[in-house]
């Protein structure tokens, strides 16, 4: 027979790595609190039985505060799995045991099982598993889930709660004289209805109803409408009385009274110190520094200019051989194939579309592994922790803050997992301010963009343009979530407390296998859908091909050049033959010069080319030209677009006298582009609409309506900051 088993446990307690330990599955381990918000099932083998596991997701509670809260419970009393195993962090007891108690109190059979052992031991902390079991009445087993010690003996106790305990048998702990009272009450009155019986014991619900719990209390009103309306009195009546004699209302007082039964038992001798108890831990230390209140933040800039720094520094070698690389494969292909159709869609479709967007590859790895050595040591956490201070004032919560790393906070995430991420935050009017400004963030997708302008306009300081785009980016999503919670939602803030996980040396193997994974999503990301719409976008830059008469006047004048010119000239130039003499140079450019118009004037002829053609007469007031805006329209699909649309706009617009230049240099000598239209082109694709898969994700997590509003809302906040830029940059002359 198949027995169900699940992993309860704090964020970052270790279930996920115990997760893999026991089903050997690979994924991501990290410490984005939300991401794992599904939860996920493996299975394995023991002694000839077939084990069902469930990694339930990371939660501090079971109380329906947040969407992770929810599923969990939700899972546990529909799916009665035999055996529930609770990962409690060793280091961390107190705080872990919180949830433990809650388990217990809902009944589920149980096995505690005592991760990071390890930890605890460094930190001198020793605690006794066998006091620990014999006052939760539960197996408590010590491992380490990294290592995969204790496994064996976690499986054979969780196999013996299975086939023993069949029973769900809740913990009853007393909450006081005044809500023992009505608990009481509360209970005779569920019984009897019997409310939610097949589900919840009516203490458990009992309780519920004392910690105002919304699933609960919504699902009472809708069973029966009498009970719930005479039991949600009773617990007004006591809430009331608390609140005028305690001043807390019974939710707190609760709380305090599962405290007070984790801090009885760890009294009698659980835990022991090999240090001396007041002794700073070496974590402890380092956050006294890293964490200060003005210390903190200023090394934290400091920390993030460093990685900026060093990003580009190192990548400026390989990825110039990658330039180089794709322009030589460029000038390779325009040797070999005959013009026409399929030489353009070669090399201004796919090698300047896909290459373009594949030339940043170092860039963007060396970004990751700096990005996973924050992540692995934990100071990430350490950011969101002091970011949370200035989440409050914008109306935000500490819980946003990992979304919006997620989504790209320091540079190359995601916003479509940073959407998912917010499935943490409790309060949904802070979930959807949170929701609508993580897609400011500069994700992956937007870093090319941001280092192709920067460095071909800024090239002498790029890691402090790069560092004020990010600035910038934080401080318009900030004005943003303010002006959303101040206006569409209005709200009070909700109570937060963050967990500071230890800090941890970070390992190679993680290092390489984070950067790996990210990476790789990137150039697979480019190698199918980017070059499906780089393919699209050239077609619609291609057909329908300028009139006939046109391309016909075009070869009349060349013509006529090479009639004009000595024919001498005209030899040398056909034989090629180097160096060119200053005449023959003189042909070619000329030559050159009707090319370039007549490819011009077939890309202004294209799809494409009219509808830019057709919104330049707006898009001017921000400083973007017809080609600019064929590309920013391709960003509506995905951001790396972007670039390989200019890649191949201006790759059709212009044919070079020498060799094939990047597009950098041909951005450079274009004379519409200066530093003042790179900003405000910068400031509208950092802003303007989510791409296309991110909008999906926000329909699905909040709705079409909200996904409408963000998609327009920040295209015209985009082109007005950029309009912005553009106007006042060109009135002050700082082209
Ligand atoms: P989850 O949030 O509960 O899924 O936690 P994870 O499985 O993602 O683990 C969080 C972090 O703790 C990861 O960096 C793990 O490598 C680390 N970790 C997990 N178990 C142990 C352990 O027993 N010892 C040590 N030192 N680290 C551990
Ligand atoms: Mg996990």
């Amino acid at each position: 027979m198949q027995l169900k088993m699940a992993l309860a446990g704090n964020p970052n307690a270790g279930k996920t790595t115990l997760f893999n330990q026991l089903t050997g599955a690979r994924q991501h381990v990290g410490n984005y609190p939300g991401i794992t918000v599904d939860y996920k099932e493996g299975s394995l083998q023991y002694l000839n039985r077939t084990i069902i596991i469930t990694d339930l997701p990371g939660t501090y509670s079971m109380t329906a505060y947040s969407a992770e809260e929810l599923l969990a419970r939700d899972y546990l009393v529909n799916n009665r799995p035999q055996v529930v195993i609770n990962i409690v962090d060793a280091s961390n007891l107190e705080r872990n045991l919180y949830l433990t108690c809650q388990l217990l109190e809902l009944g589920a059979p149980l096995v505690v099982a005592l991760n990071m052992m390890d930890v605890a031991e460094a930190r001198g902390i020793e605690i006794n598993a066998a006091i620990l079991a014999q006052h939760l009445q539960v197996p408590v087993v010590p491992i380490i889930a990294r290592n995969g010690f204790g496994k064996e003996a976690l499986l054979s106790a969780a196999m013996d709660i299975a086939s023993t305990q069949q029973q769900w048998n809740p913990l009853n702990i007393s909450y006081g004289d005044d809500l023992d009272g009505t608990l009481k009450e509360l209970v005779a009155k569920i019984s009897a209805e019997s409310l939610m019986g097949e589900t919840y014991h009516p203490r458990y619900t009992a309780i519920k109803y004392l910690e105002n719990d919304e699933q609960i209390l919504a699902k009472g009103r809708e069973i029966s409408p009498q009970t719930a309306q005479i039991l949600e009195q009773i617990v007004a009546k006591t809430a009331d009385h608390t609140y005028r004699t305690l001043d807390v209302y019974p939710e707190a007082l609760i709380a305090d009274h599962r405290y007070g039964y984790i801090k009885s038992i760890l009294r009698q001798g659980v835990i022991s110190r090999k240090f001396d108890a007041d002794r700073l831990y070496t974590s402890d230390k380092i956050d006294k520094v890293l964490t200060n209140r003005l210390l903190g933040p200023v090394l934290m800039l400091g920390i993030l200019f460093a990685l900026y720094h060093f990003t580009f520094s190192w990548s400026e070698t390989p990825v110039a051989w990658l330039e180089n690389g794709f322009s030589w494969l460029g000038d390779f292909v325009e040797q070999r194939l005959p013009d026409g159709v399929l030489k353009s869609l070669i090399i201004s479709g796919i090698i300047d579309g896909v290459g373009g967007v594949l030339g940043f590859i170092p860039l963007i790895m060396f970004m990751f592994f700096g990005i996973a050595i924050l992540e692995d040591s934990g100071y990430l956490a350490r950011v969101a922790f002091m970011m949370d201070r200035i989440f409050r004032i914008f109306g935000l919560h500490g819980s946003s803050v990992m979304p919006f790393i997620v989504s790209g906070g320091i540079a190359g995430g995601c916003a479509v997992p940073g959407v998912m991420a917010t499935r943490t935050l409790r309060s949904p009017k802070e979930r959807m301010a949170t929701l609508l400004t993580v897609p400011f963030m500069n994700c992956g997708a937007k870093l090319p963009v941001l280092a192709l302008l920067i460095g071909t306009f800024f090239s002498e300081n790029k890691a402090q343009y790069m560092f004020l785009f990010t600035l910038l980016t934080w401080v318009v999503a900030m004005l943003a979530a303010k002006l959303l919670r101040s206006t569409v939602l209005r709200g009070a803030p909700t109570p937060f407390v963050m967990e500071l996980p230890p800090y941890r040396f970070p390992t190679i193997r993680g290092l390489c296998i984070h950067t790996w994974e990210r990476t790789y999503q990137y150039v697979k990301k480019a190698g199918t859908v980017i070059l499906g719409i780089s393919i699209l976008l050239w077609a619609m830059m291609t057909f329908p091909g300028p009139p006939s008469d046109v391309a016909n006047s075009f070869q009349q004048k060349r013509q006529a050049v090479l009639d004009a010119a000595h024919p001498g000239v005209a030899l040398a130039l056909q034989q090629n033959s180097e160096p060119l003499a200053d005449e023959v140079r003189l042909l070619k450019e000329r030559l050159t010069e009707i090319s370039n118009a007549e490819a011009e004037v077939a890309l202004r002829h294209s799809i494409a080319g009219r509808i830019g053609i057709g919104m330049e007469p707006v898009t001017l007031l921000a400083g973007f030209d017809w080609r600019t805006d064929i590309a920013l329209i391709g960003g509506f699909a995905a951001k790396e677009v972007i670039v390989s649309t200019l890649g191949t706009a201006y790759s059709m617009g212009k044919v070079d006298t020498e060799e094939s230049t990047s597009l950098s240099d041909r951005l450079k000598a274009d004379s519409h582009w200066n530093r003042v239209v790179a900003i405000a082109v910068l400031v509208f694709i950092m802003f303007y609409s989510p791409c296309f898969v991110t909008l999906v994700c926000i329909a699905k997590e909040a709705s079409w309506k909200w996904a409408a509003f963000s998609m327009t809302f920040n295209t015209i906040a985009a082109f007005l900051m950029a309009m912005a830029v553009y106007q006042i940059g060109t009135f002050f002359n700082l082209g």
